[in-house]
């Protein structure tokens, strides 16, 4: 990037790079964190105390303290300043003033002291009586440690006098949404006029972060469906919608399809049917059933006389799916190699034999058995269920997977809805199948939230439970700090719940248990011979027991909402009236208050979704799995969805009419940040 550096001392390009910014056009876009008004003065009585503002005061006499605690103490006119980190040279630069008769301008919030006004740890300067006052708003840009802000505002001012900043965006479209020049906008946000509205540039609803938003949000979205277009235009096997298997398949269900199912069922059998890779996600609440329209899917391929793969995140969920599957398919005459961590070698030898040579139609088993794809000979079909528990590592190998000129379609599942406005920006390079409605009969979960001191009510309502013949689960925390406190609860409360329910069968299950182990629990568990299951959070997803109908989650406020929302979509899945105990230990936080409520008023998981995003951020909402994504640094997905709608629109366009122009863009905004979404 010679000739194109920022120029400044060699340490700083270091710390610029730490910030994102390698080129000048870069640094000319990192923009104002927020601004500082300097434009206008007070004297220390008349400051206003509801924000940080400009005072200034004539400088008497710093001294240093010792009570409460060593710090130094500068008295002027009016005011008192408060250092508790201080330089001796400070002290002494405060010591001239006074003898000079300088005075202190200070920038930060006020208070009322026993003595007057007082501020603490204020930004300041010297200054000789007269001085000059800015004559507009101060930029504080986002900074790293040893690169202040006065040295950080000259070398953006620097880049930007020598950036070039041209239009990349056609007339038409600026017009069609009331957009002004980019040139403009950059420019007014380094260094806003006098008369330029304070509160606008706050909040951010200014113009000039109008455009600078939406052109961060176009390109994202000309990011993603550049990616798109690119695998959309490889090669796939066209799958027939109508053949034999699947005809059969439809004609002896066991239940009817909803509406939803079936028009996500029509969604997916037209893309397989193209000669092109499908990547589509398909959305739907816990128990919607995703499950049988994967199995449609699936039978799609196996009826063009090709395979299919079907993942899972955990094992148990990889043998539920292999159960189903078997009952649906088997009496076709499907052949399904279920890979599994309680095979003998011999036994696993055959399977991936089975797949490699295609006797074997359907393979299924949890995603680290598919890490290589020449496990299949003739593999059409790729199904990832519960994709957000995939990490981002996995969803860029599977990506990577699709790299040939010929790949497998790509069908995701998910249960923990994702706002629409997440949806339509993270996820924008996945076509959306949604799942909206569950399947008739389905009691409504009653959730309630009880003190861990009521713990024996909670006790005898579990052995009510169990003696009508119905089963329950404890669930209980993953730990943060330790993995192996997340255990030592799961099995601290199987051995205490085992004592307590002498009369019941209390089973036990966690992540670190063999798989064999975990296989021959869940088993028991699903039929009928453990009576309460107590569990880490591995039965999250998917898990589909219906006789369960009464779940407690131990410590309920540590869980993630998302979490609770999955946990409590295991009950409820018969025709018993089901209940869900969140116990919580007292007292609980404000926070943890907050969140529980959400889950506690809410059954429908797109509102919690929508919730949680209000109290976390996107950056929390898609966590670990999705981080490899940039997160947008100006745009906010609450606010500006209108904008985010318009950059939809119009990426799609400016991707028709200029290519080049879009490229462009996309260069300008992500610049090297491109390559984590090419992968
Ligand atoms: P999820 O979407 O959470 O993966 P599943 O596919 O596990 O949900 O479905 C939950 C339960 O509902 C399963 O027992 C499934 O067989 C059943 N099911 C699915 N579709 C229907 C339907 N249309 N009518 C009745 N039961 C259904
Ligand atoms: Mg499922």
């Amino acid at each position: 990037m010679a000739g194109n550096k920022p120029g400044p001392a060699p340490g700083i390009e270091g710390k610029l790079a730490r910030l994102g910014m390698r080129s000048r056009a870069e640094l000319a876009l990192h923009l104002p964190l927020r601004y500082e008004d300097e434009t206008a003065v007070f004297a220390p009585e008349a400051a206003p105390l509801d924000r940080p503002v400009l005072v200034e005061a004539r400088v008497l006499k710093p001294e240093v303290a010792y009570r409460p605690r060593r710090q130094l103490v500068v008295r002027a006119e009016g005011l008192a300043l408060r250092f508790l980190n201080f330089y001796g040279s400070q002290l002494k630069a405060f010591q001239r003033a006074a003898d000079e008769g300088l005075l202190v301008r200070a920038y930060g919030e006020v208070r009322r002291g026993l003595f007057g006004a007082e501020m603490i740890h204020p930004r300041y300067r010297l200054v000789p009586e007269g001085e000059p006052l800015a004559s507009a708003l101060t930029p504080i840009y986002p900074s790293t440690a040893g690169l202040a802000q006065p040295l950080l505002r000259r070398l953006v001012l620097e880049a930007l006098a020598g950036a070039e900043l041209a239009e990349t965006l056609p007339q038409s479209l600026l017009r069609r949404h009331s957009l002004q020049g980019i040139a403009e906008s950059v420019r007014l946000l380094h260094q806003p006029p006098p008369q330029a509205d304070a509160a606008a540039l706050a909040q951010r609803t200014h113009p000039a972060w109008r455009r600078v938003k939406f052109d961060e949000l176009l390109a994202q979205q000309l990011s993603m469906r550049m990616a798109y277009r690119a695998r959309r235009g490889r090669d796939a096997p066209a799958l027939p919608a109508n053949g034999a298997l699947l005809k059969r398949l439809l004609a002896k269900l066991p239940f009817r399809l909803t509406r939803a199912q079936r028009r996500a069922m029509a969604e997916i059998l037209k893309d397989l049917a193209q000669p092109h890779p499908m990547q589509r996600l398909l959305q739907g609440d816990v128990g919607s059933g995703k499950t049988i329209v994967a199995a449609i899917a699936c039978l799609a391929a196996v009826d063009a006389g090709l395979q299919a793969a079907v993942m899972a995140p955990t094992e148990i969920l990889a043998e539920q799916h292999y159960r189903k599957f078997t009952g649906w398919l088997a009496p076709l005459g499907v052949r399904i190699a279920w890979l599994h961590g309680g095979l003998t070698r011999a036994q696993k030898k055959t399977a991936l034999a089975a797949l490699a040579g295609g006797e074997a139609q359907i393979g299924l088993g949890t995603h680290a058995l598919f890490q290589d794809a020449s496990v299949f000979a003739r593999l059409a079909l790729a199904v990832v269920d519960e994709q957000h528990r995939f990490g981002v590592r996995q969803r860029l190998a599977l990506r990577k997977k699709a790299q040939a000129r010929s790949a497998p379609h790509q069908l995701m599942m998910s249960a923990t809805p994702i706002p629409r406005t997440l949806s339509m920006s993270y996820y924008a390079d996945l076509d959306l199948s949604v799942i909206d409605e569950l399947p008739p009969g389905r009691r409504p979960v009653s959730t309630k939230l009880v003190s861990e001191a009521r713990r024996g009510e909670v006790l005898a309502r579990i052995r009510d439970a169990c003696r009508a013949g119905q089963q329950a689960y404890w669930v209980c925390p993953v730990i943060e700090e330790s993995k192996q406190g997340d255990l030592q609860s799961a099995i601290d409360a199987h051995a205490a719940l085992s004592a307590d329910l002498k009369d019941l069968n209390v089973g036990l299950v966690h992540g670190r248990l063999p798989a064999a182990d975990k296989a021959a629990v869940m088993a028991a568990f699903s039929a009928g011979r453990i009576h309460l299951l107590v569990a880490t959070t591995v039965i999250e997803v998917g898990l589909d027991v219906p006789n369960a109908s009464l779940m407690v989650l131990e410590h309920a406020e540590r869980f993630g909402l998302a979490q609770l929302h999955q946990l409590r979509g295991r009950i409820g899945r018969g025709s018993l009236d089901s209940a869900c105990i969140l116990l919580y230990a007292s007292p609980l936080s404000q926070a943890a208050r907050a969140r529980l409520k959400v889950v506690y008023e809410n059954a429908d998981g797109f509102e919690i979704a929508r919730q949680d995003l209000a109290l976390r951020g996107p950056g929390e909402v898609l966590g670990e799995a999705q981080s490899g994504t940039p997160l947008l640094r100006f745009a906010d997905l609450d606010k500006d969805e209108p904008l985010l709608i318009a950059a939809r629109e119009s990426a799609e366009a400016l991707l028709e009419a200029d290519p080049a122009a879009a490229e462009r863009h996309v260069e300008r905004w992500l610049g090297a940040r491109r390559d984590l979404l090419r992968a």
